[in-house]
This record gives C-alpha cells, sequence and structure tokens, in this order.
C-alpha cells in the first residue's frame, strides 16, 4: 500500500527503541524499526510520540466568560451562582465564539478527544448544546468531541430541567451528566439520572463529592446504582475531591469499591485548587484528589481541564501536558514512575474511560498522534514539552514553529 507520510525515528511511550511509523488513508499501517518507502517524511531525530490527548472534562459553553462574571470571595457557590446569572444571556452565537476560542486552544495543545459538559436547564434551554454541537460537527476534522448534557443547578429543585434533558438526548446528546451536590433530593437526582442514561442507552458522568468533608459521598450511591444497572465502565465520577481529605488505608478502601463497581475517576487539579480550602486563611488544604495513587488499586482515572477563564477557574489555556505538570507538582509525583503514569493520566486512561477502542499508536487505529519536543516520557511532564504538531486521522491539524535564539 503506498503510504502518505513516514515519521521517521520516533519514540513511544510503551518503548526505548526507536520507530518508524507509516500511515495511508488516516489510519496507522505499520510500525517498524525502519520503513523502507518512498513517501513523504518527518524527522523526529528520537523525539516523542503520543496518541492525541484525551480531555474527559471542561466547559466549553461557559468559558471566557471573566469579563461578564464578578467574584468576590472566589467559593463554589459564587461561582455557580455567577454563572446562573450569566447563562440567561448566552446566545448560540456567543456560546460558539467562545467555545471555539477554547476548542482551538486545546487542538493547538495536542488534543484529539474530548468529552465537554454542556449545561441545560430553564435559564439557557437548549442554546449551549446546539452551539457545541455545531462546534462538535465543524471541528471534526482536529478533534473528536463528546457531549455530556448535565443539570449544574439540580435537577428535582428546578422543573422543566428534565424535559430539556430529554430533548437533548432525543436531539443527539452524546451522554448525561448529573450533579447532585446541587439538588435539594441528591438521592432522586442521582437515580433519575441513571433512568436518562438507561433508557437512551447513554455513559454517565457526575460532578461528585466536591468538598473536603469525608464523613458522607454521594460516590457510595453511585456505585450501588451503577452495580444494580449493570452500568460498570461507562460511569464517571468528576472532582471528587473528599477523597484529598482521607488517609491511604480510607482512600484504598474507596478505590477497591471504585474498582469493583467501575467507576471512573476524574480529577480536575486547576478548579480544585481554586475552589478548595476557602474557608482557610492559611496553609490551605490542596484539595486534589491523588489520581495515580487511585491506580493502584484498578481504578480508571484521568486529569483533566473542568473550567477555563471564569469565575470556577479564572486561568487555563486548555494544555493537558500542562495539567499532567501541574498535577505532578501538588500530589508531589517526582519519582520516574509516578510522572510517567501522570502522562498515562492524560493519554492512554481516559481514552479507557471515555470508552474509545480504536486508541493509540498501534496498526489499524487513526493516526490520531502528537509529536512533542521530547525523548522521554516521564520529563516530558517535568519539563511541559512542547507539542510540536499533531495529525488526525492521518492530516495535520496543528503545528507550533520550533523557537530560536537570536544571539547578538
Ligand atoms: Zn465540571
Amino acid at each position: 500500500m503506498p503510504l502518505d507520510l513516514v515519521l521517521r525515528h520516533a519514540r513511544l511511550l510503551d518503548s526505548d527503541a526507536p520507530c518508524d511509523i507509516g500511515i495511508a488513508d488516516g489510519r496507522i499501517v505499520e510500525i517498524a524499526s525502519e520503513i523502507a518507502a518512498a513517501a513523504p517524511e518527518e524527522r523526529l531525530d528520537g523525539r516523542l510520540v503520543t496518541p492525541g490527548f484525551v480531555e474527559t472534562h471542561i466547559h466549553l459553553d461557559k468559558s471566557c466568560i471573566l469579563d461578564r462574571c464578578k467574584s468576590a470571595d472566589g467559593t463554589l457557590k459564587e461561582a455557580i451562582a455567577a454563572v446562573a446569572a450569566a447563562k440567561r444571556a448566552f446566545t448560540e452565537a456567543d456560546v460558539y465564539a467562545r467555545a471555539q476560542r477554547t476548542l482551538e486552544k486545546a487542538i493547538a495543545h495536542g488534543t484529539t478527544r474530548m468529552r465537554t459538559h454542556v449545561e441545560v436547564d430553564p435559564r439557557v434551554g437548549l442554546r449551549g448544546f446546539n452551539a457545541v454541537r455545531t462546534l462538535k460537527r465543524d471541528y471534526a476534522w482536529a478533534i473528536d468531541l463528546q457531549i455530556c448534557v448535565f443539570p449544574q443547578e439540580g435537577l428535582t429543585n428546578d422543573p422543566g430541567t428534565e424535559e430539556l434533558l430529554i430533548a437533548a438526548c432525543e436531539q443527539g446528546a452524546d451522554l448525561i451528566g448529573g450533579c447532585p451536590y446541587t439538588d435539594t433530593d441528591p438521592p432522586t437526582h442521582m437515580a433519575r439520572i441513571f433512568e436518562i442514561g438507561r433508557r437512551f442507552d447513554l455513559d454517565i458522568d457526575f460532578h461528585l463529592d466536591f468538598d473536603l468533608d469525608p464523613s458522607w459521598m454521594h460516590l457510595d450511591e453511585v456505585c450501588r446504582l451503577t452495580k444494580a444497572h449493570r452500568w460498570g465502565g461507562r460511569v464517571a465520577i468528576g472532582h471528587v475531591t473528599k477523597l484529598s481529605a482521607v488517609d491511604y488505608r480510607a482512600l484504598a478502601e474507596v478505590a477497591r469499591r471504585l474498582a469493583d463497581a467501575g467507576v471512573a475517576v476524574t480529577v480536575l487539579p486547576a478548579t480544585d485548587l481554586f475552589l478548595m480550602g476557602r474557608g482557610h486563611e492559611h496553609s490551605m488544604p490542596r484539595g486534589v484528589t491523588p489520581a495515580h495513587r487511585l491506580l493502584a488499586h484498578g481504578v480508571t482515572c484521568s486529569l483533566a481541564t473542568n473550567n477555563v477563564l471564569n469565575p470556577f477557574t479564572p486561568f487555563g489555556d486548555c494544555s493537558l501536558i500542562r495539567m499532567a505538570n501541574l498535577y505532578a507538582n501538588i500530589a508531589q509525583a517526582g519519582r520516574e514512575a509516578d510522572l510517567k503514569a501522570c502522562l498515562d493520566l492524560v493519554t492512554t486512561l481516559p481514552a479507557r474511560l471515555i470508552n474509545a477502542t480504536d486508541y493509540g499508536v498501534a496498526v489499524g487505529h487513526p493516526a490520531d498522534l502528537v509529536v512533542l519536543d521530547s525523548r522521554d516520557p516521564a520529563m516530558a511532564v517535568a519539563e511541559l514539552a512542547q507539542p510540536l504538531f499533531g495529525l488526525k486521522r492521518g492530516r495535520r491539524s496543528f503545528t507550533h514553529a520550533a523557537v530560536a535564539l537570536h544571539r547578538p
């Protein structure tokens, strides 16, 4: 088969030996120590080729609204209220423009698959959903976008929300999310989300246990419902900051329960750091659950961006390598094996979380690849390696020009 492109002398995540990667018709068709073919080529000189980064949790619809939200105390409650007020004025064009700006940053940092949470309720209706659905179609050349519709401000306490969620599911939402901590009746909220997920055969992704009180956890009920509905492997929970406030033994116990039920965990370091521990004046708790410790117990985990330039997180450039570095730093994950795990937490593990079946640098898979300016997986995280260019289904989707120093 004639090749469209050969990546020469690439280093892969799971092997020290450099190799060539042959690409044809959008797919990886050959991986060998040397491919003899007269095809267009990129010489990588031993640089790392990873599968495209996978973002499992981001809010495109409410990104980039700092200019219209006032923050005073920086709490979760304040952030929810500020966005609740702002989103009444959201139009489809406005959501599209802001979401586009955020999505393009993610693409330029090497993300090729993404799950975005989109708010649906009587304030915003389906305007956010419709805008992101259009964006999904317009950017399919660069990224596979999953839309998870969810009720940020509660379900049972917010008449009309469930009907809108169901309408979004009928119109092609990829999955359903929940947010029981804002509901006046969390158990019914979780039960209804599972019922909708079952009805439309959708994976489920909750915002969950987002405080530092470990005396009770909604994850117990989510694990119970996951087993009762036989939905193991199809349920994820995001934040779960309560698990940053328990000792190792308690963490191991919960981890075993999560693994047993098939419930995955997404940790959101930027938001969790920004919003947790606001009751403290000093010696702030980090409030970030140790994802790399959960892995040892068989829990599928990911690190993700969550919010960008809004009252939940007034920071962000959508770089997942940055998120891996930030997490490694605050989780004190400095050993080589831990740093490598941090790279797994933005690539192979989130791919498993979103149930991607054709992911990874392997023959037959889509050529969704990122070339990093690094020759070592652990050092790529330690040094925030620059993604140099990326491919989506074999076609180049972004390029960063190499840095030049201009000596006198
Ligand atoms: Zn979120």
